[in-house]
């Protein structure tokens, strides 16, 4: 079989290639069941041990202290923006945020719907370099400057995104920040932090016992679009606002053990077998140290460049996901040719968000540091011949 081209998605993405196989595998027969996955009760024997092996993977990969309960959702991140104040926000009615990008701006606009949200920090206004106006969020120094924000003791929460997957720009020190906030709210208040860790789940530890609930899609490190992980703090269970409808209510899903109503069966069966990949990786370390290699070599190619920039501020680039722009563009045509002819090299996906032009090379977990090498021995011919 020849090889298959390099796919830099930013999600649903790249899977292992082991995870592929074996689906393909047990399509039409699960194990000799005479049955595939999609055709399976989500009640049945079958199904049902699927499920508790993927939940016992996922808590082992993420280190989950029992006080953590694991549900399997769907209605992806952009679900969560609504289903987190409906289930979290209780009496107090009021949220704080901190926008770094997009992701966390639809976030908190979407609260303002259920209660009183404060932007604590917020990388929305619009700077200039060069002539040209650019979402600061391109830099993003504003999270450095946490001292500043002021928590509000009386906020059911405080939400943030981990990893911007447009902007790319990532924080994932959750230790640290849990810290400044005891330190920044008001009497040292106890504010659960909420995190979207849609795009760095699973990609490096992360410390989740610092916070009261984290979301994400799995359409990046976990598998198939359609399921979202969702990892709560048993005691915010039980609080949901009676809008909330009862198939997104975290305390209703949790006594159901995610079956409240019928569960994305065959994104939690890939799920399981992504999980199942990691740990004969090595788990999240391994990981770690792989995206590390991964990203520091982009990064010190583009950084070593005049030709290509990537302008995020040096202790927030994103380790997942890292947008470029050639340094002379004006009207976006050699970014166009760029994107084309990678493909024709095998390096697919490499078009930046729309709204942010240039490049994005997403580089999760199933993307060995032989693709990321190949995209700097393409981008290095690219700048031969047109810079
Ligand atoms: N948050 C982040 C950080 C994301 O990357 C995405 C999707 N790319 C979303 C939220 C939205 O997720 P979904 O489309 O699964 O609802």
């Amino acid at each position: 079989m020849t090889r298959r081209p390099w796919n830099f998605s930013a999600g649903p993405s790249a899977l292992p290639q082991q995870v592929l196989q074996t689906a393909a595998e047990q399509m039409q027969d699960w194990q000799g069941t005479g049955v595939s996955v999609l055709e399976m009760s989500h009640r049945g024997n079958a199904f049902m041990q699927i499920f508790e092996q993927a939940q016992i993977d996922l808590r082992r990969l993420l280190d989950l202290p029992q006080d953590y309960a694991i549900l399997f959702g769907t209605g992806g991140a952009i679900g969560q923006n609504a289903i987190v104040p409906m289930n979290l926000m209780g009496k107090k009615a009021q949220a704080d945020y901190i926008v770094s990008g997009s992701w966390s701006e639809k976030s908190a606009q979407q609260a303002g719907c259920y209660g009183d949200v404060r932007i604590l920090a917020s990388s929305g206004k619009v700077l200039e370099q060069d002539g040209k106006q650019y979402p600061a969020w391109a830099w993003f120094p504003g999270i450095a400057d946490a001292d500043d924000w002021q928590v509000r003791p009386d906020s059911a929460y405080l939400h943030f995104c981990s990893n911007e997957t447009i902007g790319g720009v990532e924080f994932a020190d959750w230790a640290a920040l849990a810290d400044r906030i005891t330190a920044q709210s008001v009497g040292g208040a106890d504010v659960p932090l909420v995190v979207d860790a849609s795009s760095n789940i699973l990609s490096r530890p992360l410390d989740i016992a610092r916070t009261g609930l984290v979301y994400a899609g799995a359409q990046k490190n976990a598998g198939a679009a359609g399921l979202t992980l969702i990892i709560i703090r048993r005691d915010l269970l039980g609080r949901a606002l009676p809008v909330c409808p009862f198939g997104f209510d975290y305390t209703k899903m949790e006594q159901a053990q995610s079956m409240y109503n019928t569960p994305p069966t065959y994104a939690i069966y890939i799920a399981g077998l992504v999980f199942r990949w990691l740990l004969e990786q090595g788990g999240v370390e391994a990981m770690e140290q792989r995206n590390r290699a991964k990203s520091r070599l982009l990064y010190n190619f583009i950084d070593q460049s005049g030709f290509y920039v990537n302008r995020v501020h040096a202790g927030f680039r994103s380790r997942m996901n890292i947008p470029f722009q050639l340094t002379a563009d004006a009207d976006g045509s050699l970014s166009k040719r760029f994107v084309q002819q990678a493909e024709q090299a095998g390096l697919l996906e490499l078009k930046g968000h729309r709204s942010a032009g240039g490049m994005r090379a997403s580089l999760y977990n199933a993307l060995p540091l032989q693709a990321v090498q190949a995209l700097v021995d393409f981008m290095q011919e690219f700048e031969k011949r047109y810079g």
